[in-house]
């Protein structure tokens, strides 16, 4: 273990330690507000926001805090509608999070490698020191190495679990470690949590008010092109993410659609169900051809396939119009494909091809 005081085991964290994270412009900054934040109840006339006063479905403003989607989605995910922070996919909340929490050219953020590549994108932007830890040759969680990593300057892990490009959901156990011990933000990044029978650590958010839960629509829920992700933790992280966001930034039928989808849930239970099976199938076949070293066990909508040459068969893909992710470049990757699973018949083409090859 470090001398950094992030680093202590002893102390339990506090709503009022988390607020000290927060960078000090952003706590002193006064938000935009708009009159209708001001104004309680059910008015009759809207002279207020320059919009066109005739009708159509989008003349008027979104709800700006989109509290009929966040009351929907709030049972589901068995938090209050309060702890719930919903943007412009998971995106618009990674980039929330680092503008919130790290200082430019001073709060590091840590991050594993490899990851999903918006937590450094995002960092980068940001002028924000990135702190990058291996994870072990099983793609799992390296604790003491992160402990160690972390520097009193350290305000943000990023833990991606299924993690991306990897599929494996991270040691349970790890997690928590890491959460017990850093004094700082921990972001664990659940996109992919539909696809596993584990627990979402949603249900920690009483222990760790320094933990923040990122999900998404994209996914599970199919709705990719909606963007609408969402990020959970205790209400006082939720205010400070929704004080720096632009004000309208979930449109009206993003609203709505995603209100229709949450009132279909068993629509993605159904699809989850059967990408599982998917992908379960194709893991089979894919371990069927010569090309094929290795399917790495998944807990998301994808496989990480080593084969023999990876940008060789990424090309040979593309020439037959099938596009996957060659993540051959990728720490700990080498040789290896990304691929999502699709629906029976496109895994059966993508098989048919590499046959080929
Ligand atoms: N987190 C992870 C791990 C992802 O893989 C992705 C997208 N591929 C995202 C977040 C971003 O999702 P969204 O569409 O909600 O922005």
């Amino acid at each position: 273990m470090t001398a950094s005081n992030k680093v202590n085991m002893a102390k339990k964290m506090t709503v009022a330690d988390v607020l000290k994270l927060v960078r000090k412009n952003v706590l002193d900054m006064k938000p935009y507000s708009s009159a209708r934040d001001e104004f309680k109840g059910e008015a009759e006339i809207f002279l207020d926001a320059n919009e066109n006063p005739y009708p159509s479905a989008y003349n008027r403003y979104p709800d700006p805090l989109q509290w009929k989607v966040k009351e929907k989605l709030a049972p589901i995910k068995k938090v209050q509608p309060e702890q719930i922070f919903l943007g412009n996919g998971s995106d618009e909340a990674i980039d929330l999070i680092i503008r919130a929490f790290c200082e430019p050219h001073k709060n590091s953020m840590l991050i594993t490698d490899p990851t999903y590549g918006m937590y450094a994108v995002c960092g980068e932007v940001n002028a924000v020191p990135i702190i990058k830890v291996t994870l072990t040759t099983e793609f799992d969680l390296d604790v003491d190495a992160v402990l160690r990593a972390i520097t009193s300057d350290t305000n943000v892990i990023f833990l991606c679990s299924p993690n991306n490009p990897t599929g494996n959901l991270l040691n349970r156990d790890k997690i928590l470690k890491v959460l017990t011990e850093f004094k700082g933000i921990i972001v664990i990044d659940e996109a992919y949590i539909d696809f596993t029978p584990s627990e979402s650590f949603t249900q920690q958010l009483q222990y760790y008010p320094n933990l923040i839960v990122l999900q998404t629509f994209s996914k599970a829920w199919g709705l990719a092109g909606l963007r609408l992700g969402m990020a959970i933790a205790n209400k006082e992280i939720i205010d400070v993410l929704n004080k720096i966001k632009y004000p309208y930034n979930v449109n009206i039928q993003t609203q709505e659609i995603a209100l229709k989808a949450l009132s279909e849930v068993n629509k993605k239970e159904k699809a989850v169900e059967e990408i599982i099976e998917q992908r379960a199938e194709l893991t089979k076949q894919l371990l069927k051809l010569t090309i094929t070293e290795h399917v790495y066990p998944s807990d998301g909508n994808f496989l990480l396939a080593k084969v023999k040459d990876a940008p060789a068969a990424y090309q040979y893909l593309m020439g037959r119009k099938i596009i996957v992710r060659d993540r051959s470049k990728v720490t700990l990757c080498k040789n290896c494909l990304r691929i999502t699973v699709g629906t029976p018949q496109e895994n059966q083409n993508l098989i048919a091809a590499l046959k080929n090859l």
